[in-house]
């Protein structure tokens, strides 16, 4: 049996799965601190029995390069009492000679896509989420994309709408991609969170515009043959349909990646599974990487 923690920053999952990733029982509850929050997932994943392998899908920022001194700690993030906290010691106590691997939620749920979703058997795609932040996972070549961190899609320093003032909510950069798209921003901007804005609200043409303009830089870096669009800003009808016509106005007719795949602003077919099914895949790779027998 392997197991898996899905970390958000409101909720966390855990599940486990027999052998080959599938989603078996699993257990949802509201993330806290990080000490409540990780000793409740080790404790339930325990109770489950003999565990092969552990796949961790954390919000971040965090440390996922296993050669750095930052490797299973929390970053940078807003989120009180995170930055810095060590998630893979945390789970090492209670779960002793568990094979851990960590990764982004957002490159847990590309890998999750391509395995058995909306970008299946594709060796290059990315995975957008647009909630509280903006982040991208990516797979390149089959590979998850890693450099000594993770991808920091969301700030982006993206060119601003002629129409639009609005300061922009990162507290870092103000008017970076997410400052400038993310839910905050568009329930600031307009007073009302995203989901209360009907579909004809001229606020999807501008989140539309901000995120084909993020796209664009991703379709010029990393071209995946397709890119899917979660998290809960994206459930606007039609929402996916707006962002790829602008995608390509912006292109111009110059990518023929844009012309080879059709359609390519797509919504996860997994939907909220997508980060939860991506750790237990990754479980099942490090449980064969560790050689610890699956089952
Ligand atoms: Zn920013």
């Amino acid at each position: 049996m392997i197991a898996g923690i899905e970390l958000g920053g409101g909720k966390t999952v855990v599940a486990v799965s027999d052998d080959d990733g599938s989603l078996g029982e699993q257990f949802r509850f509201p993330t806290t601190t990080p000490h409540e929050t990780l000793a409740t997932a080790a404790e339930w994943i325990a109770a489950q029995g003999s565990i092969a392998a552990l796949g961790i899908a954390a919000f971040g920022p965090v440390g996922i390069n296993r050669d750095a001194p930052s490797y299973g700690r929390m970053l940078q993030t807003p989120k009180p009492g995170w930055p810095d906290f060590d998630l893979l010691s945390a789970l090492a106590g209670p779960l002793p000679g568990v094979p851990l691997i960590l990764e982004t939620d957002v490159n847990a749920a590309v890998l999750a896509e391509v395995a058995a979703g909306a970008a299946l058997a594709c060796r290059n795609a990315a995975y957008i989420t647009i909630g509280t932040g903006i982040g991208a996972g990516l797979i390149v070549d089959g590979h998850i994309l890693h450099g000594d961190l993770h991808s920091e899609f969301g700030h982006l320093n993206v060119p601003r709408h002629p129409d639009d003032d609005y300061a922009g909510f990162c507290r870092y950069h103000g008017d970076c991609l997410e400052g400038l798209a993310c839910g905050p921003s568009i329930a600031t901007r307009w007073g009302k969170p995203a989901h209360k804005l009907p579909a004809d609200h001229p606020a999807w043409d501008l989140e539309a515009w901000y995120l084909a303009q993020g796209i664009l830089a991703l379709l010029a870096i990393a071209s995946p043959s397709r890119v899917i669009i979660g998290g809960g800003v994206s459930q606007a009808d039609g929402f996916h349909a707006k962002v790829e016509a602008r995608l390509r106005d912006l292109a111009h007719g110059y990518f023929s990646t844009l012309q080879d795949h059709q359609p390519y602003v797509v919504p996860p077919v997994l939907a909220q599974n997508a980060g939860i099914q991506g750790a237990l895949l990754l479980a099942c790779r490090e449980a064969t990487r560790a050689g610890t027998p699956l089952g």
